[in-house]
């Protein structure tokens, strides 16, 4: 697991909710457009404080309504046995990160329709509530200020879904888009094919209108417009990149792909060998160590960073050294395509291949690719 910096992170039924750090460059967005654009607009006269109140209220609004969508994801994804262990909230919203792809196109509907659904009633809710509050400042007789709060909430939350049910993939619409063309035509590769272009063409149009936005004065809104269409467009990339390899590593096993000739440090050997014997000469991003013959961790340049210079010749490798489950790991006879997953979350780029705790040679994400690259060239 890459530990990624979290604001915040806790356990709630069993999944683990983390708040990136750029998730307040959102909050702080939406905050600041709401205090001095939206709420001055509708209550005039109100105190400065009053605005920021009323958007503080609006943005733990928002933060709760997308975790709620990604929990409807989740919990809809889990009841067909797909491993969701994280929520993310993070620049762009939010992300349910599912451990591997859906096997079946029926469950990837449901789980990717979910998160929409919910949000539209939720949306209709909270305009509801709205309303019976006395509803939103546009009304004849306009409701109290934490009315026009909600009354925003109920219209964010329908702007969510349908945002989300465009059709590009990986955003929701883009997935159930895939499980319909994946039903229909029986070729799961062929329809990520489609979903992810089409995920691409929605990424381009989002990037252009952003651009012409900002050009006509909505500076702000137009950037993030492109910075969104930005990041679509990578995403889509991405799965698709996912899928094809996924495809060409089926029937591949760990053992046709890793490097046996390995370069292992001793477990008492001292940082400073360590460094003069193996880390500098070979220059690897990983190192199994060995205690006799037996895989007892893995040794990097980073851990060794961590070190201060003057202790290096007094202190052995194990003292430094992660658990072969933090580094990865995997055995010769496993799926290339299931490594792959671990690997990409390998902190140290590779993963340690071990038969009985013997060690069977490394997995590098460099070998993967490179195999990849020459598979994709010649047939893709
Ligand atoms: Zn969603």
């Amino acid at each position: 697991m890459t530990a990624r910096p979290s604001l915040i992170a806790f356990r709630l039924f069993g999944v683990r909710l983390r708040v990136d750090p750029t998730w307040l460059i959102l909050a702080f967005l939406v905050a600041w457009s709401l205090a001095y654009g939206v709420f001055p607009q509708l209550y005039e006269g109100l105190p400065v404080a009053a605005y920021w109140l009323m958007a503080l209220i609006a943005v733990i609004g928002l933060s709760l309504s997308i975790i709620i969508h990604e929990f409807a994801h989740t919990l809809v994804g889990r009841a067909f046995g797909m491993p969701i262990n994280q929520i993310s909230l993070f620049l762009f919203g939010g992300a349910a990160e599912l451990e591997e792809e859906p096997d079946s196109p029926k469950t990837e509907l449901l789980m990717a329709i979910a998160g929409p659904v919910v949000s539209v009633i939720l949306g209709a809710l909270l305009l509801w509530l709205a309303a019976l509050m006395g509803g939103a400042a546009e009304a004849e007789t306009p409701g109290p200020p934490l009315a026009a709060v909600v009354h925003y909430l109920g219209l964010l939350n329908i702007v969510l879904a349908v945002f989300n049910m465009l059709p590009a993939f990986p955003l929701d619409g883009g997935r159930v888009f895939r499980a319909i063309l994946w039903m229909a035509g029986g070729d799961r590769y062929a329809a990520t094919r489609t979903a992810t272009r089409g995920g691409r063409i929605f990424a381009v149009l989002l990037m252009a209108l952003g651009g012409f936005a900002a050009l006509s004065g909505a500076l702000v809104a137009g950037l993030w417009w492109v910075l969104i269409g930005t990041f679509l467009f990578g995403a889509s990339g991405a799965a698709w990149r996912d899928v094809q390899a996924r495809r060409f590593l089926a029937g591949v096993k760990v053992r046709e792909l890793m490097v046996t000739d390995v370069d292992a440090a001793g477990a008492e050997m001292s940082v400073a060998d360590f460094v003069e014997r193996l880390l500098y000469p070979r220059h690897h991003r990983l190192f199994p160590v060995l205690d006799g013959e037996r895989v007892i961790g893995a040794v990097s340049e980073s851990q060794v960073k961590k070190l201060p210079r003057q202790i290096w010749a007094a202190t052995p490798v194990r003292a430094i050294m992660a658990a072969p489950s933090v580094a990865g790991s995997a055995a010769p006879d496993d799926d290339a395509a299931t490594a792959l997953t671990r690997l990409a979350r390998s902190p140290y780029g590779g993963l340690l291949v071990t038969d009985n705790g013997r060690l069977a040679g490394l997995l590098t994400f460099k070998d993967v690719s490179d195999y990849l690259r020459v598979r994709t060239l010649l047939e893709g």
